[in-house]
């Protein structure tokens, strides 16, 4: 029967840390090589579904979810709406929206 489980407390750290670099070189990368980018954010968001560790709430809305692009003031646009924090993703044309105080 399906449970659920966790991996191993040091295999989670070790992804943790993992996801974290590959963004660190993604935000060095992005702005000249934004294939590379997209690249490691599709690396990081996988070895987050593997090792069940969630990617870091700060580096969430960093990318689009829906193609994985990595996000920089030349591919995507930030708006303020009704309270309400939108990213436009200029490749895919898709949106997403984040509560602000
Ligand atoms: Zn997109």
């Amino acid at each position: 029967m399906a449970r659920y489980y966790r991996k191993p407390a040091k295999q989670q750290k070790l992804a943790r840390e993992r996801i974290t670099e590959l963004f660190s070189q993604a935000t060095l990368r992005a702005q000249k090589q934004p294939e590379l980018a997209k690249r490691y954010v599709i690396l990081a968001r996988k070895i987050g579904m593997k090792y069940k560790v969630r990617i870091p709430p700060e580096l969430r809305r960093r990318f689009c979810r829906h193609c994985n692009a990595y996000w920089t003031s030349a591919n995507s646009r930030i708006r303020l709406r009704k309270g309400m924090l939108v990213m436009y993703c200029l490749e895919c044309r898709h949106f997403r929206r984040f509560r602000y105080k």
